[in-house]
This record gives structure tokens, sequence and C-alpha cells, in this order.
């Protein structure tokens, strides 16, 4: 059964494109299909995976309604391909306000293909516009990555409230899969004062916390996922704990 799961926070920089990059390739790396849809017009994961953010991807895929199949590109990584972005998807946030559904732009559009992979990671942008919506709108779970630094609570509230309009007006099968804390650095006491206020208010987050490792921010300039570039770093295993979390919580679901 393949599983869609949006990766969201509308603040920027707290990990959404490293989250979706390497967890998508740790999971591939244990063997299951993973597809990463490109929804942000900054275009971080697909440069971040070393695909040429030139060519067709989600622009056509929400905006022309090409078919989505021929818009996947290989990543090079085990198990792990692409929809890619560009930032022409800039201009689709305004062209699918007039559209017929245009909540609904990118479920009609991979639920043809979703069921040859896994996982679906859908790396949303830093907004809660259209192009969020419409993640929200495919996916059964939304991963919301939040960074271990002050103020992390803030503005969490507004992406429930939005999670909860879109589960009651579009998409009944929404549910948060979890909280993910990103950038720890065991050496603050603010981190772990984050980590303790986050887990309080948000019981759903995930166990797994990923620390702050200078491997992540050089891996992308590689093109390469952190378990090709370092996979003996602290945050490569960090995401691989992450792939098993997700993977073991299943179990016991199914
Ligand atoms: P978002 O997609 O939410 O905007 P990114 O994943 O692009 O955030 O991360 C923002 C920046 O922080 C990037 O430069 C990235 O390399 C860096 N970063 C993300 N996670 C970590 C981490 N665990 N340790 C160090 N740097 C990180
Ligand atoms: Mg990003």
């Amino acid at each position: 059964m393949s599983r869609i799961i949006a990766v969201a926070n509308q603040k920027g920089g707290v990990g959404k494109t490293t989250t979706a990059i390497n967890l998508g390739a740790a999971l591939g790396l244990r063997g299951r299909r993973v597809l990463i849809v490109d929804l942000d017009p900054q275009a971080n994961a697909t440069s971040g995976l070393g695909v040429e953010n030139s060519g067709l991807g989600t622009y056509e895929l929400l905006i022309e309604g090409q078919e989505a199949a021929g818009l996947v590109r290989e990543t090079g990584q085990p198990g792990l391909w692409i929809i890619p972005s560009r930032s022409d998807l800039a201009g689709a946030e305004v062209e699918l306000v007039p559209m017929m559904a245009r909540e609904f732009r990118l479920r009609r559009a991979i639920e043809g293909i979703a069921g040859q992979y896994d996982y679906v990671f859908v790396d949303c942008p830093p907004s809660l516009g259209l192009l969020t919506v419409n993640a929200l709108a495919a996916a059964d779970q939304v991963l919301v990555p939040v960074q271990c630094e002050y103020l992390a609570l803030e503005g969490l509230g507004h992406l429930v409230n939005t999670v909860d309009l879109v589960r009651r007006h579009l998409n009944s099968r929404l549910r948060v899969a979890g909280l993910l804390l990103t950038m720890y650095d065991a050496r603050t006491n603010l981190s772990q004062q984050v980590v303790d206020e986050v887990r309080k208010h948000f019981p759903s987050t995930l166990a797994t916390v990923i620390p702050r490792n200078v491997r992540v921010s050089e891996a992308p300039s590689h093109g390469l996922p952190l378990c090709a570039y370092d996979p003996r770093s602290a945050a490569a295993r960090a995401y691989d704990q992450l792939a098993a979390e997700l993977l073991e919580r299943e179990e016991v679901a199914a």
C-alpha cells in the first residue's frame, strides 16, 4: 500500500526539504520505492538530489495537466525518484486560483502513479497557499519538521488549523504523521527546552530527533543525500533511524 506524505510547515528553513530528501533516500536504501514530488518553486529538493531544474516537472503536472509518469526522473539513488520543480512553479500559486477543482490538481495528477511507490513525499513551499493545500488534499499524512530553536511553536497553531480545515472540507483521510524535531544542538539548553515543550504540546512528536550537523548543509551542493555523501554522519544515521521509526509504526498499525 502506498502512502502519500506531505512535508509541510509554512516556516522556511525548518528542514522540510532536508527531510524529504534524506528520509526518502533512507527508505530507498531499505528497499522501499519512494517518489519525491518537489512542490516548492525554489526547487531545493530537485537540486539537492543533483537533478537538473530546468526541465519539465511539477508546473506541467499541476497547471498543464501533463501525465505524471512522463515527468518522473531518476535520482541516481536506489529506490528514489523525483518529479522535479523549477522557479516557474511560483506562478502556479496564482494560476491555480481560477481553476476548476483547484485544490485537487495534485491529487488527481498523482493518483494514477502513487500505487507504484511505497512512499510519495511532497516537499511543500514555506507558505500555506494553494500549493501546500494541494499537497494536503492529496496526502494521507502530514509530517511537520520543527526546528529546535526559540519560538518553534509559533505558527504551528496556524498549520494545525489548516490541516483541520483540509480534513473537514477536502480530505477526510488526512492525519498528522507527527512533528519532527530538527537541528537539535545538544550543547544548548534551549534545544532541550524546545524538545520538551514541543513534546508536551504535541504528543504525536516523533521519537527520532535530527541533530544539527554540518554535513547536512554540505550534501546538497554535491547533489547527494546524506546516506550517499556521508553515511556515518550523525544526521545520516538519524534519518535512517527515522525511516526505521516510520516502518515500525506501520507494522504496528497493520
Ligand atoms: P526548508 O525546506 O524547511 O526551507 P531546509 O531543509 O532547506 O528547510 O533547511 C534549511 C537550511 O538548514 C538548509 O541550508 C539546510 O542545509 C540546513 N539544515 C537542515 N537541517 C539541518 C541539520 N540537521 N543540520 C544542519 N543544517 C541543517
Ligand atoms: Mg524547502
